[in-house]
């Protein structure tokens, strides 16, 4: 499931299965599908990632 998150007033979203931040829904749903579908990350859409989702968030 892709999960929402705020920080520093912002809104992101997050890959559940490979914890990835996006700033747009559309790719974190994708890196989903991939991440179901491939059981690894598409280096096409972790580039959109902003990052590893930190701990603290
Ligand atoms: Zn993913």
């Amino acid at each position: 499931m892709v999960k929402e998150v705020e920080a520093q007033g912002r809104r992101y979203f997050y890959c559940e299965s490979c914890k990835l931040l996006y700033e747009d829904k559309k790719w974190a749903e994708e890196c989903e599908r991939g991440c179901k579908k491939n059981k690894t990350c598409d280096l096409g859409i972790t580039r959109h990632s902003i990052k590893k989702i930190l701990e603290k968030i």
